[in-house]
């Protein structure tokens, strides 16, 4: 057997890997052996592959024993490539020991630079560099970086600062008595070495313990820690949110450093390779003279624009340009990527498909088909379909903006418009959010710790960080809004005051920011609707012309030609109708008629109907109601113009109608001339333990037939009424809660009968279908059964949830967080389809319905429909189409579109069959 190879290196023209092994070598090291391998120029070093962080974890934090000869040959093949040596006291080499796993997660894990210096060997590097500033600003900084990843020097609980922080600012204030915001930059040599030997005290002082003076021991630890930081709480957050399975692991990267702080023609940047905010093809970024990169991300300083350093840099930018082509014309996505320049000479740290916000993620995607980088289909598949959901978000109304002030600006690094209260600390962000604010997250720059309140809330606004900052970075990630580097701001923590434009708000006060614009306003603006929106619903013709809906239409076109899975909507008035059809519905997937009953007067005869004491009576009640629905009907009908629609009877518990409150019973019985106690009685009759398994769905219609007698002749004379003006109707009526074939026949009796009366009286013919949804096990069980009766299914994946994993959507929010956080269900299953579960209840139910009857229509309408995983899985299990609410139709075709394409790829991928 061949011996178990953990160690990969790259850089200087050779690398054991490639890009394609992001599952082992991490994405970071994956794409530093592809830049290597296309002739960028990369500091060599070694990736530590994932294999061995699964390791650790499972053997008690320890090593496979072949590591350490492979890590020393790792450092061996750098020393040789530099001619330098790791700890070396004439020309010591310096590396960098830092995470990466398979997906990126920007600040979740930690990087130490400079490791390798100690006391002895920082002098070397002053004699080496004849520059002791920049040795002793080295050595300082891997103290600190060390201190707090390997050694846990962190803040306290209750303390503000980072306790280097702390040391960093005292300095300062002996140095420079009475200055603010003095940058690192103008501490000498001198204070340099002060500050070192104050770090090191500091270390002693937390920790008991000298700091590692050996870089072996020095190595051991990072690369413990960068390991360790796998598991850390941050990460863990990150991961649930973005559901990385902590399997995975991370791979940790040794490289040799670059030094990006050795003076002003030195420096530090990342960029993209176009606009993630809004997908323009310009370079963007910002970089940092005199600086580590650490200093560009964390938000410290706030950065300057790439394009500047065409002036500072003429040869390094000329490079950059030249790196910023190839990147795009190998990757073919967009990059966002990280470099040094050390003495005029360009390196590159990092590459990665950049991050960006749904409006730039459809810009990128169409216009790359357009200059022939990629195919429509890899258009499709380059948008995450949840965030598509951004570019219908809502922006500002125009006119409050023009009414409002602008009381500051900063950087617009995740477009949208948002309100909300402002809030200072990430925590109390989360509280307000959950006691059902709106929530502004206000900070002086974001770091990972504020992972939970970015979530939180609405928008996020700081007043230091550029584009790049971590703040940005995240936003953007999440659709989130946001505007940073707002300089203007004073954010007072300790007060929980900002003070802006010579104004004070406190906590809990209202402002608004645009992150198209980079904009602040005071107070709450009024939204509008996003451009898509505006010319698909609003019908306004103003924006049609825009590259915003240009572009959405565009991506949506290639949807309608990829995709199989259809989607329908879920709606139930001629609107919500209107709407879902501007998006691309096929038909509507669930007509809810109980939402019907609560409009007006309609309530009334609805109640009364309730209150009837026999058949009679409840029948007059119901003849009020026929109009209604027959209205109702007519209406929707029209607007779909010829497309289906699936209308479900009566579904809920009747108590759901009625009054509980002694003051509404005494308004209804004065209304329709009922004693207030047969009102209260009947209540109490109609009271169920658990109304969810109670007389609901078809259990009402075959206990009180003449409901749904009602409903099908609303149905058929508005069919017929529609029909008259030539215009086609396709009713499917949909019988809810059936577990017995019988359930379903007596239905299915009732309206046949009635349409065949309606026919007889308009004298016309009735196209209908009649099916059922699946929505509880035993339907499921005994499909196909069902389907000798029923000419579709609709699965009804919320009940089918409730009552296959017998939770109540309604009571579990207090113990799924934790089975989250237990990973015992990693996804909330009343948004995502517990695929194998209640999946496989499904995929049984197709399996046997289409036994009985191949033709049979499938469809899904729960919430799920909208969710673009359990899209792409009713894709796989074959079903016709999914229902979802009508502003989620273009994210439920984007998905069903991506799994036709993933299905396509992997037929022509997989081996095929050898001929018998
Ligand atoms: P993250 O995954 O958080 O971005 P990185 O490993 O990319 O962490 O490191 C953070 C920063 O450290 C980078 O932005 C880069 O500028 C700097 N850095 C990383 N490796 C080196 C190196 N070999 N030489 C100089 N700077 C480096
Ligand atoms: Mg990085
Ligand atoms: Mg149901």
């Amino acid at each position: 057997m061949a011996k178990a190879k953990y160690v990969y290196i790259f850089g200087n023209k050779k690398a054991d890997g490639d890009g394609s092994m992001k599952a082992l070598l991490g994405g970071k090291g994956a794409n530093l052996a592809e830049m290597t391998r296309i002739g960028l120029p990369v500091p060599p070093g070694f990736t530590i592959t994932t294999e061995v962080c699964t390791y650790y974890y499972a053997n008690k934090r320890t090593y496979p024993k072949e590591l350490q000869a492979q890590v020393e040959a790792g450092v061996a093949n750098m020393e040789k490539i530099l001619g330098k040596k790791f700890g070396d006291l004439n020309k010591p080499l310096l590396v960098a020991v830092r995470s990466g796993a398979r997906d990126s997660m920007p600040g979740m894990m930690d990087t130490i630079l400079n490791l390798g210096l100690n006391d002895q060997t920082v002098i070397a590097l002053e004699k080496a560099s004849g520059n002791p500033r920049f040795a002793w600003d080295c050595y300082r900084r891997f103290i600190q970086m060390y201190g707090d990843v390997v050694m846990g020097v962190q803040k306290r609980p209750g303390e503000d600062h980072e306790p280097f922080e702390i040391v960093i600012d005292q300095l300062k204030e002996e140095l420079f008595p009475g200055q603010h915001h003095v940058e690192d930059t103008k501490i000498d040599a001198e204070g340099l070495k002060e500050l070192v030997n104050r770090f090191k005290a500091l270390v002693k002082d937390r920790t008991g313990k000298a700091f590692p003076n050996n870089p072996w021991d020095q190595l051991k630890g990072a690369v413990g820690a960068v390991f360790g930081s796998w598991m850390n709480d941050r990460a863990m957050v990150y991961r649930r949110k973005y559901g990385i399975p902590s399997e995975w692991g991370t791979a940790v990267n040794v490289q040799a450093m670059v030094f990006g702080n050795t003076g002003q023609n030195s420096g530090s940047g990342v960029a993209f390779t176009r606009d993630p905010a809004s997908g323009e093809k310009v370079f963007y970024g910002e970089f940092l003279m005199n600086a580590q990169g650490e200093d560009v991300v964390a938000g410290v300083r706030t950065p300057e624009p790439v394009a500047l350093l065409k002036n500072e840099q003429p040869k390094a930018f000329a490079e950059l340009e030249k790196v910023r082509k190839t990147l795009e014309s190998h990757f073919k996505d967009m990059q966002d990527f990280e470099f040094t320049i050390e003495d005029g000479q360009l390196f590159m740290l990092q590459t990665r498909n950049g991050k960006r916000t749904g409006l730039a993620a459809v810009r990128i995607a169409v216009e790359m088909v357009k200059e022939k980088l990629i195919t429509w289909e890899t258009a499709i598949t380059r948008v995450p379909a949840e965030q598509l959901d951004q570019v219908l978000a809502p922006v500002f109304d125009r006119a409050a903006v023009k009414a409002a002030k602008v009381i500051a600006k900063g950087l617009p690094a995740g477009p949208g418009a948002a309100s909300g209260r402002i809030y200072f600390n990430a925590d109390r962000a989360v509280l307000a959010a959950e006691a059902k604010e709106k929530v502004l997250l206000v900070r002086v720059e974001t770091s990972p710790e504020d992972l939970r309140g970015m979530i939180a809330a609405e928008g996020i606004l700081t007043a230091r960080g550029g584009v790049s900052s971590h703040a940005a970075l995240v936003a953007r990630q999440m659709g989130k809004v946001c505007v940073c580097g707002a300089s203007a701001l004073h954010v007072d923590y300790a007060n929980k005051i900002l003070i802006v434009d010579g104004q004070e708000f406190k906590e809990g006060d209202y402002l608004s920011i645009d992150g198209t614009l980079g904009e602040v306003y005071a107070g709450e603006l009024k939204t509008a609707a996003s451009e898509i929106v505006q010319v698909l619903v609003e019908k306004s013709l103003d924006a049609k012309d825009s590259a915003t809906f240009r572009n959405f239409k565009q991506l949506m076109d290639w949807c309608a030609k990829a995709t199989k899975l259809l989607v329908r909507t879920n709606a139930d008035s001629p609107d919500q109708t209107a709407n879902a059809i501007a998006f691309g519905a096929s038909g509507i997937g669930l007509c809810r008629t109980e939402h019907m009953f609560f409009e007006g007067d309609r309530i009334d005869a609805m109640r009364e109907m309730i209150l009837a004491e026999n058949t009679e009576d409840r029948k007059k009640a119901l003849a009020k109601l026929l109009p209604y629905q027959r209205e109702d009907f007519i209406g929707i009908f029209k607007e779909l113009k010829g497309l289906p629609a699936t209308i479900r009877f009566l579904d809920p518990p009747l108590h759901e109608f009625l009054p509980h409150e002694g003051s509404l019973i005494r308004d209804l019985s004065e209304k329709i001339g009922v004693t207030p106690e047969k009102i209260a009685k009947r209540v109490a009759e109609l009271h169920e333990f658990n109304p969810m398994l109670g007389h609901r769905g078809c259990r009402l219609g075959i206990a009180y037939p003449e409901i749904s007698e009602m409903q099908a002749r609303a149905v058929f004379e508005a069919a017929v009424e529609v029909q008259k003006k030539g215009i086609k109707v396709k009713p499917e009526i949909m019988i809810p809660l059936v577990g017995f074939p019988k359930e379903l026949q007596l239905q299915i009796d009732v309206v046949n009968r009635v349409a065949q009366e309606v026919a007889k009286e308009k004298k016309t013919k009735l196209n209908y279908l009649v099916g059922t949804m699946i929505e509880i096990p035993r339907a499921a069980l005994v499909a196909d059964d069902i389907a000798k009766d029923a000419q579709f299914f609709s699965f009804g994946t919320n009940d089918l949830t409730q009552t296959t994993l017998g939770m109540s959507r309604d009571d579990s929010g207090s113990f799924l967080p934790k089975y989250g956080e237990l990973e015992i269900i990693k996804k909330n299953p009343f948004a995502s389809i517990d695929q194998t579960g209640v999946g496989r209840l499904m995929q049984m139910a197709v399996e046997l319905g289409r036994k009985t009857r191949p033709d049979i229509k499938l469809g899904i309408c729960g919430e799920h429909g909208g969710d673009p995983d359990s899209v792409k899985f009713c894709h796989r299990i074959g079903l016709n189409y999914v229902s979802c609410s009508p502003f989620r139709v273009p994210v439920a075709r984007l998905a069903a579109a991506q799994a036709a394409l993933s299905e396509a790829k992997a037929a022509k991928t997989a081996p095929k069959k050898k001929k018998k």
